[in-house]
């Protein structure tokens, strides 16, 4: 991946000036300057993360006329982007919309994402405190994003934009279009979509994978196996933004930033200190976030920018009870059970996610339990509410009535599944899904490796309940499963099965009892998923401090961002866009 300098001259399309014209090179050459900072690499515009923002970012900076260096901590590109379902809800009167006869335009988009009463059926509210100039920005560049991501390889599905995932109530016009794999080997397995999937299905190899090649393309240098560890600015509180600390596996490296230093670093799911800020419930074992191994949110944009006086914003669009922030799982038996994304043994993580995991299909197939033996919801129950475009109908926008209309529905499963064992802890501690042979054979379920993780601990099987719960040990069960409560509790559930009525949790007339040996208790703890706050920024995704000031030479985007609860691509790319058009536009520093 790493670009030599003879391919920095190598322009992309859209590349007005030469590396000699802009007078710099990205090659290694250190130098030590008045900052008294060892300087190893030097760029105009350096870019932390190779992501939905990451990438576009670099690209049209790179096609402005700037050197561009992307630091990634892993050892491949792509972020959460490469692993997501490649929905992407650019709108604002794109082409493709045009051809598919969707009149759409930014104003709208900005109506639409400002709505005070687009309210999920469970109240809560989806846009009401999204930031109007941050919004304002991604509704006037949403169309151009989306001619950009065509331009640089980017193909769509071949039909009419929709409404699904990451579109949410409120949406005026269907503005979902969809990323096609292509000939691309998705991440997931290694190898590319079967033929006939290559133009129709949506993942976001499909978009990723164009991106990173036009990318090198065009000359951007990607250090793969940089993580960030520093932001340098010229006071720890004042000037501009000079350069960034990386980690190259151990050796510490400085790069300079004549222009700008760009975050795009994905969120903070992953740290467990910081998104207890959010909400305290949140403890280590949500350890299965959505992306995760592929790559982290570490929350290292936010602190890095934190360290240096930026403020965070938007705060309730993390915690809202809506949107995909915390999801159910959607498989049981290992570590990472998002329901969207499973890993197969040909992946080239396979050996860090160490299971495929078992997809539920069916949740009266199992019986869900906290880590002492008891059910603590109905399990057919489903997790907040997300992308649920047409219930609000009819959606008139700036309406009471599109609240008034809706038939109130607490989607309460997860506050269940977070409350805990009532010791006095935070955090709802493991979830174990419990189940039998019969349930394995109706859901075609082949309980062993590479399928479920016994050797790590997010599976156990034993041949009687007792010596299951007996068996569960693990890093997060911090105490031991008596055996004779889950005993009761699977008692007491199959007399459910017998009367048809589920006198504790209301699940609709469970249907199957748990009895016949062996019996399986396969992890299916809540989901993390993605970050809607983070950095302050303005309409042009500069940094902002406490004090409301812009932090010189610092710009951010996509979920290390705030300010806006839109989930996803659109809004990651669409600030790429805007802040690689920006940082490329400043004038070197002296
Ligand atoms: C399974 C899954 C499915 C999804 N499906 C959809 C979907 O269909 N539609 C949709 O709109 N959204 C979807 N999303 C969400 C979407 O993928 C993310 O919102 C988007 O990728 C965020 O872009 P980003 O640039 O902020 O972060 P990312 O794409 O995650 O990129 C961040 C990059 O920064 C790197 N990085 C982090 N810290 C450092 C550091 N200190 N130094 C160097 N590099 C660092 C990371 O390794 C990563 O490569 C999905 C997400 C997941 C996980």
């Amino acid at each position: 991946m790493t670009m030599k300098r003879r391919d920095l001259l190598v322009g992309g399309a859209g590349m007005a000036a030469s590396a000699a014209a802009i007078g710099l090179s990205a090659e290694a050459k250190a130098q030590t300057t008045q900052s008294g900072i060892h300087w190893d690499r030097e760029a105009d515009v350096v870019v932390i993360g190779s992501g939905a923002t990451g990438l576009p970012a670099a690209i049209v900076a790179r096609e402005g006329g700037s050197s561009v260096i992307v630091v990634e901590a892993q050892s491949h590109t792509g972020g959460h982007a490469i692993c997501s379902g490649g929905n992407v809800p650019l709108g604002g009167g794109t082409s493709y919309q045009k051809k598919w006869g969707i009149q759409d335009s930014p104003d709208l988009v900005f109506r639409d994402l400002t709505d005070w009463s687009v309210v999920e059926p469970n109240g809560f509210p989806d846009y009401r405190f999204n930031d109007r100039e941050v919004i304002r920005a991604f509704a006037d560049n949403c169309a151009a994003t989306y001619e950009f991501l065509v331009a640089h390889g980017v193909v769509f599905v071949d039909k009419a934009p929709d409404t699904l995932g990451g579109s949410s109530v409120g949406n005026s016009v269907p503005r979902e279009m969809h990323a096609a794999p292509m000939d691309w080997p998705l991440i997931q397995t290694g190898k590319p979509a079967a033929p006939d999937k290559r133009t129709t299905m949506s993942t976001g190899n499909g978009l990723m994978h164009p991106l990173a090649a036009a990318a090198t393309k065009a000359g951007v240098e990607i250090l793969l196996s940089h993580r960030m560890t520093a932001i340098h600015r010229e006071a720890p509180h004042a000037g501009p933004v000079l350069g960034i600390a990386a980690d190259n596996n151990g050796t510490p490296v400085n790069i300079r930033a004549h222009k700008a230093v760009i975050i795009a670093t994905g969120g903070s799911t992953t740290n467990v200190n910081f998104r207890r800020m959010f909400d305290p419930r949140l403890t280590e074992e949500y350890c299965g976030v959505a992306g995760q191994p592929w790559s982290d949110q570490d929350a290292s944009g936010e602190l890095a920018g934190m360290a240096i006086g930026a403020s965070l914003w938007g705060l309730f669009n993390n915690t809202g009870e809506f949107g995909s922030g915390i999801t159910k799982p959607g498989t049981v038996g290992g570590q990472y059970g998002y329901v969207n994304l499973r890993w197969f043994p040909g992946s080239e993580v396979f050996d860090k996610a160490r299971a495929t995991g078992l997809h539920v299909n069916d949740w009266q197939n199992v019986v869900l339990v906290n880590m002492i033996g008891k059910r603590f919801y109905d399990e057919t129950g489903r997790q907040f509410t997300s992308g649920n475009y047409g219930s609000i109908d009819p959606y008139v926008p700036d309406n009471y009535r599109n609240g008034q209309n809706l038939k109130f529905k607490p989607n309460t499963f997860l506050d269940a599944a977070l409350a805990g064992i009532g010791d006095g802890h935070n955090g709802g501690g493991p979830i174990w899904a419990i189940f039998d042979a019969d349930a394995a054979d109706r859901e075609k379920w082949d309980p062993k490796p590479p399928n479920v993780d016994y050797d790590a601990g997010f599976c156990f099987t034993a041949n009687t309940i007792e010596e299951l719960a007996r068996k569960i040990e693990m890093k997060y069960q911090r105490v031991p499963m008596p055996p004779e409560a889950l005993a009761a509790t699977i008692a007491r559930y199959n007399s459910f099965v017998d009367s048809g009525v589920d006198e504790d949790f209301g699940k609709p007339k469970p249907l199957y009892k748990i009895s016949k040996p062996p019996f399986y208790a396969g992890w299916a703890t809540p989901v993390l998923h993605d970050t809607r706050a983070g950095l302050r920024i303005n309409a042009r995704c500069q940094v902002v401090d406490m004090s409301g000031q812009v932090i010189a030479g610092l710009y951010c985007g996509g979920e290390s961002a705030g300010g806006f609860s839109l989930h996803g691509l659109a809004r990651a790319t669409c600030q790429g866009f805007i802040a690689g058009t920006n940082a490329t536009a400043e004038k070197p520093k002296a």
